[in-house]
């Protein structure tokens, strides 16, 4: 039991050498393959993950990986591993929808231990939309073409370093708010949580979560019980001296500017929609008002948007006057605290028009209002026959 425990890492398994793993834990592993009745698994280092995975336990790492290979026979994932593993993210099927309402990346360098490194913004996430524009099984296919890009990865750096390599994620919270507490949209989410927890044991070495607010707490709440507490380990959120542990622990050049470094993709550090996630910046002096027109082209448009004032309250106003000239109401806010927290909407339009966002400030004697907004569209898919 040669280990050092005073290197942090080791408690993680962190680059563990493969040939030692082998050697040190060659009793379990072999009993392991004895209770495998779903076939043989050729990778020790797979073989391993589960081991370590099920903290050592071997009937319940044998169990979990006869339910991977199950799993993995009935939604093809060898066949999706061998489309996937040398293509790049933006050719996954579905990828073109699923970046649009969620931005993330497989790649994007690597942390100073050489962990592969991966981006993810929740907060910037539509998870409403994304049920809108894809199904279960679209999705899956998405997720399953992404985590076996994924494995592969870590397959090929595994074998290339003699040593078990796992994936650094930075998972930013920045703009999370209730939206993501919609029922739908948490299904979904544990539902890709938890197949990437039992199919995919052990890829994850280290996760950061930077930027959480408030309403994390609840969130956690709900996501940590469904977590292995070799999973939890690997958990950190940070608080507010991120940008010094981040730094610390991954190069500058490989951290966006959102993650406190200066990394600058030609097309941006993760593929958000073409508009980003900018908010404009508008003023709208007292007693005044701003009326923000979004030309719709087609039937089947979501018109979503966001805002938020420096301070005190504004009224808020929403209608869409289709090209056939009726006009529906969309939202009537009144009077929105929109200082205190940031103000979502979205809307389907039933045919080409205009929709009017009207920002009004005439309550306002004499106080003008800093606003950041932001409006979007997404064209929803044709319709599909519904299954269900
Ligand atoms: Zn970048």
């Amino acid at each position: 039991m040669a280990s050092t425990p005073a290197d942090p890492d080791n408690k993680l398994g962190m680059f563990e050498n493969v040939k030692e793993v082998k050697e040190k834990y060659a009793q379990q592993l072999s009993e392991i393959r004895s209770l495998l009745t779903e076939g043989e698994e050729a990778d020790d280092v797979v073989v391993y993950r589960y081991l370590r995975g099920y903290k050592f336990n071997v009937a319940n790492a044998a169990t979990a990986l006869n339910k991977t290979k199950k799993f993995r026979r009935e939604n093809g994932c060898d066949e999706i591993r061998k489309k996937a593993a040398n293509i790049e993210q933006m050719q996954f099927p579905f990828a073109d929808r699923v970046l649009q309402v969620h931005p993330h990346n497989v790649l994007h360098g690597y942390d100073k231990k050489g962990q592969p490194l991966s981006l993810e913004r929740i907060g910037h996430a539509k998870p409403s939309l994304l049920k809108k524009i894809l199904t279960h099984e679209q999705l899956m296919e998405y997720h399953l073409s992404h985590m076996e890009n994924k494995a592969a990865l870590v397959a090929r750096l595994s074998e290339e370093t003699n040593t078990v390599v796992r994936t650094a994620k930075i998972l930013d919270l920045d703009g999370l708010s209730m939206k993501l507490m919609d029922p739908a949209g948490i299904q979904l989410l544990l539902r890709v949580l938890s197949t990437s927890q039992d199919h995919y044991p052990e890829m994850l070495g280290r996760l950061y979560i930077i930027n959480a607010p408030f309403v994390f707490q609840a969130f956690w709440k709900v996501i940590k019980p469904i977590l292995q507490p070799a999973t939890l380990e690997k958990i950190n959120i940070l608080g507010s001296d991120w940008k010094e542990v981040l730094r610390a622990n991954i190069d500058e050049k490989y951290l966006p500017e959102w993650a406190g470094g200066t990394c600058k993709c030609p097309e941006g550090c993760i593929v958000e929609r073409q508009e980003g996630y900018g908010l404009t910046e508008a003023k709208i002096d007292a007693r005044d008002k701003l009326a923000i027109e979004q030309p719709v082209e087609a039937a089947r448009t979501v018109v979503s948007w966001e805002f938020r004032t420096e301070s005190n309250d504004i009224g808020f106003v929403a209608t869409f006057q289709s090209q056939n000239g009726e006009a529906i109401p969309v939202a009537e806010h009144g009077l929105v605290s929109s200082h205190a927290k940031i103000i979502t909407g979205e809307f389907e339009a039933p045919a080409a028009g205009v929709l009017k966002l009207t920002f009004d400030n005439s309550h306002s004697r004499w106080t003008s209002k800093k606003l950041f907004y932001k409006v979007e569209q997404v064209v929803l898919p044709p319709e599909e026959t519904s299954q269900s």
